[in-house]
């Protein structure tokens, strides 16, 4: 039957979706949640705790609708939140923090990523990527018309340790053009769990410095930091206040990935382009859960709520660890976040024509092991993603019931 010319059609005769997001496929993370819901996996793959959040933090949510707090917060996020914000960070950061001026609340650290970049990148601006690197980011640059450039950290082929995972200064400085804007530093780094040291991040700022670049530096794991490995904030070197907006999230830091708050702390100008770019994309974030967050952080100190989640998390991790080396999948020992990338290279597992070597282990570990896994590759540019072939990444933000069934279900493997 032919259409009739007279009648409109219809579906739209041209392609009516937008270049900027053509390319794009589903998460990594949704693909490997649904295959673990569907399999009935331990999910060890999307990072989200499966535990309770704090009772204090839960019951604050309540209280703050109770009261009503139902209408649209300030743009730049709620007062009390700004406010219990500056009061955390500023020890910190060795600084007085302006509530007002150097603060944006953000729908997760997601958006923190996202408004930074509509914020600062012009169409054709270059931004560098250190690989692995999350998987938001070289979307986030794509959709701001910018070019991702991808440096990836080098380490040994048989790598125990998150540190053995280094910048080549010199691959860097190859990477920068006139068009290189921002560089996006991720510590501690998903998936790879590296905390970049001070003579690293030093090093970072000179260069940062000789080259005129802003740094968007991702902290939301600022927590999860293992001794004796110690967070350094970038924004803290000398000369380096006025060139980084810093990420951070409650997601991670109250096990709330849910409540999608989180926070840019930038000097007044970069803050400011932020809450431009963030006022056109949600307006504001959620006021009860902003009053909650806000609530959180003002009793975190006196419940030394933050050494608590250290800790366990430190336990967690070395949990998995011990879990790990007993069935043969030597792991790179993480200094931070809550992920450990292991070595696949023991598992025999058939790889089918036009899958990756890494993503083909995860689905195995998912389906016939029934302990879910994340593939690194999509931390990686198409060039590089090789690089991850042997790995693969398991997260231990669950409880220690399901780290044991997933101990169980591992020995498997050791057969
Ligand atoms: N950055 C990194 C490195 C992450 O791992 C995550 C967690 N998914 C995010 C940003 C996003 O954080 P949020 O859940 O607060 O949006
Ligand atoms: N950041 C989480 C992870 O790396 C997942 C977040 C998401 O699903 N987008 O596992």
């Amino acid at each position: 039957m032919h259409a009739d010319p007279n009648q409109p059609s219809a579906q739209p005769t041209y392609d009516p979706v937008a270049r900027r997001v053509r390319t794009f496929g589903a998460t990594v993370f949704a693909e490997f949640t649904a295959l673990a819901n569907a399999t009935g996996a331990v999910n060890l793959g999307q990072g989200f705790p499966n535990f309770a959040a704090p009772d204090f933090v839960k019951e604050a949510a309540q209280a703050a609708i109770a009261a009503d707090l139902n209408q649209y917060a300030r743009s730049a996020g709620h007062p009390r939140l700004v406010n219990a914000l500056a009061q955390v960070y500023s020890p910190l950061f060795g600084r007085a923090l302006d509530p007002m001026q150097e603060i944006v609340v953000t729908v997760g650290a997601t958006e923190g990523i996202f408004a930074t970049v509509q914020a600062l990148v012009n169409p054709g601006d270059e931004v560098i990527l250190i690989e692995p690197f999350y998987d938001s980011y070289p979307a986030s640059v794509i959709m701001a018309g910018g070019t991702p450039v991808y440096v990836p950290l080098r380490g040994p082929m048989y790598s125990t340790s998150a540190a053995e995972w280094v910048l080549d200064m010199d691959e860097l400085a190859a990477a920068v053009t006139p068009r290189t804007k921002l560089i996006m530093l991720n510590t501690p780094l998903n998936p790879l769990g590296k905390v970049y040291s001070r003579g690293e991040l030093e090093a970072l700022a000179a260069f940062v410095q000789a080259h005129n670049l802003i740094v968007l530096s991702d902290e939301v794991y600022e927590w999860m930091v293992y001794p004796p490995a110690g967070h350094v904030r970038i924004a803290t070197l000398p000369g380096m206040w006025e060139r980084t907006v810093t990420l951070g999230s409650a997601g991670k830091t109250f096990s709330v990935t849910g409540w999608k708050i989180g926070w840019a702390i930038a000097p007044p100008r970069l803050a400011h382009a932020v809450l431009m770019a963030h006022q056109w994309i949600p307006f504001a974030v959620g006021t009860p859960l902003q009053e909650a967050v806000a609530v959180a952080l003002e009793q975190a100190e006196e419940r030394r709520y933050f050494d608590w989640l250290g800790a366990t998390y430190w336990a967690k991790r070395n949990r998995l660890l011990g879990v790990l080396q007993d069935v043969g999948l030597t792991p790179i020992v993480p200094d931070g976040s809550y992920f450990i990338i292991f070595d696949t290279s023991t598992l025999d597992v058939p790889v089918p024509a036009g899958t990756r070597r890494d993503v083909a282990v995860c689905r195995w570990l998912t389906g016939e092991i029934g302990v879910a896994a994340i593939p690194p590759s999509p931390f990686y540019s198409g060039p590089h993603q090789h690089l991850t072939d042997q790995m693969a990444r398991f997260t231990f933000c669950k409880t220690d019931d399901m780290l044991e069934e997933a101990a169980q279900r591992l020995k498997k493997i050791r057969g």
